[in-house]
């Protein structure tokens, strides 16, 4: 059986791989590019397989760079089913659905002022662009989903067989084991990670350790560095937050909305409630991340033993004094005279949304923390926030980086090379081969050879687009 490696190889976005299996074909995940414009330009370049003789998508979670190019499937005739689970489909539904809205939101703007394009010459490289999907496909999308429950293997009786375990890294991500049946009807046993959680988040619980495997298809997003301790992220950030608020600064958290926004209001929850901080109003900027506070509120079942025994204590994690949720744009834009307040908002790696005009507001301005609490994929704002560039471009315009830029690592979603060599050494027998992926080349590469070394197994990080044979 053949495997293609369609995304996320060698670099961290675009995940999505091609099985054919000989009697059936398929795809784990099939996820958006991000980053520098020669990875977004990969989203508009056709599919490598054909999406009408797809028979399944194994989605793994909700993530827009696991799922952003299924409407694209769609639209080019795929019929089969998308595996899943329920948290899942619905965190996928708002996901793409804000996706497509802004590309249609871009569309209109764009073809309505074609000139004024300030002096960034990113922005002049730019073209206008029809969306590569609508709201009424995503809405179409969510016909072809079936949902599923960790735990329980499934048997599809066509030479596929799979089961979800817990991957702890965000509201109902799965791995995916896979047992296929080969064209002369041996078995293979594959084992596709997905993104795995880091051990100890608060709300998601540990990811699942897998027994056995032929082979094995693992991230390694952060594969050469371990994060910093939890307990010592957590202080960094009440003393930021309380420094911050004693010189009458603006706190601002660039966040994804899915996972990163849900583990930050739990935390400054349990400051709240514990009167480790008081009187700072906590503004949820982002109309994405309260779309998914409600989805979290509806799947308690999902949640981890500490975060389920705090409600069980009648202490909603999404419910605290001076905690606001800002709806419509102009409500964000009144946010703009606050003074001494936490302004968590999208997009998490800077690269639009509402976080752009709360930087243009605060960023020169040296009483402002911001607080990077997710990864940053090469060649965004975000990214350029972390590196430490004095100077950037916001809207076009050049601006002074006088704002302290504060990087929390214990808040990553992704587990980190600990994490990951635990999750590895859990497989009894040795795999055949393991794939690396979801990293960037000299992190995968180091990963890769680091795991050769300590576990003795064959590692190989693969390229992107090329094809291997599992025997
Ligand atoms: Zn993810
Ligand atoms: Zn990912």
């Amino acid at each position: 059986m053949n495997l293609q490696f369609c995304g996320a190889a060698k670099t961290v976005t675009g995940s999505c791989f091609y099985m054919d299996t000989g009697k059936l074909k398929f795809l784990v995940d099939c996820g958006s590019f991000q980053g520098t414009p020669e990875l977004a330009q990969l989203n508009y370049e056709p599919f490598p397989f054909n999406p009408s003789e797809l028979d399944y998508v194994f989605l793994t979670h909700g993530h827009f760079d696991h799922c952003g190019r299924l409407p694209l499937l769609i639209k080019q005739g795929f019929r089969g089913r998308i595996i899943s689970t329920q948290p899942t489909r619905e965190i996928a539904r708002v996901v793409l659905l804000d996706a497509a809205g802004l590309q249609e939101e871009e569309f209109r703007r764009w073809s309505a002022r074609p000139k004024d394009r300030g002096e960034n010459p990113n922005y002049r490289e730019r073209e206008v662009r029809e969306p590569l999907y609508t709201t009424d496909d995503v809405n179409e999308l969510m016909t072809f989903f079936d949902v599923y429950p960790y735990g329980d293997s499934v048997d599809f009786k066509n030479g596929v067989e799979f089961r979800m375990r817990d991957a702890g890294h965000i509201l109902g991500s799965a791995m995916f084991e896979l047992w296929l049946e080969n064209g002369d009807s041996r078995v293979r046993k594959i084992v596709f990670s997905g993104d795995l959680g880091q051990s100890g988040q608060r709300i998601v619980k540990d990811p699942d350790l897998v027994r056995e495997a032929d082979y094995v298809i693992v991230e390694s997003t952060y594969g050469d560095r371990s994060h910093r301790n939890k307990d010592e992220t957590l202080l960094e950030f009440l003393s930021i937050l309380k420094d911050t608020q004693q010189h009458g600064g603006n706190v601002l958290i660039p966040s994804f909305a899915i996972e990163r926004a849900q583990e930050v209001l739990y935390e400054l929850n349990l400051f709240f409630e514990n009167r480790l901080l008081t009187d700072m109003p906590v503004f949820l900027d982002s109309p994405m991340a309260s779309e998914t506070v409600k989805i979290f509120k509806q799947f308690p079942n999902f949640y981890d033993e500490d975060a389920r025994r705090l409600l069980e204590k009648g202490d909603n994690p999404f419910d605290f004094p001076g905690f606001h949720e800002t709806e419509s744009a102009e409500d964000s834009k009144r946010l703009v005279s606050k003074r001494g307040c936490v302004i968590i908002a999208g997009s998490g790696m800077c690269n639009g949304g509402r976080i752009i005009h709360h930087l243009e507001n605060n960023i020169e301005n040296s009483k402002t923390s911001i607080v990077i609490v997710g990864y940053q994929v090469e060649g965004t704002l975000g990214r350029k926030l972390v590196d430490g560039e004095p100077e950037v471009y916001i809207k076009g315009r050049r601006m002074e980086v006088r704002a302290k830029v504060h990087t929390l690592g214990g808040f990553s979603a992704h587990a980190d090379q600990n994490d990951l060599r635990y999750w590895l050494r859990g497989f009894g027998h040795t795999p055949r081969r393991v794939f690396m992926v979801h990293g960037e080349e000299q992190v995968a590469n180091k990963f890769a050879s680091d795991m050769k070394e300590e576990l003795a197994v064959d590692t190989y990080v693969p390229s992107m687009f090329e094809s291997v044979t599992l025997e």
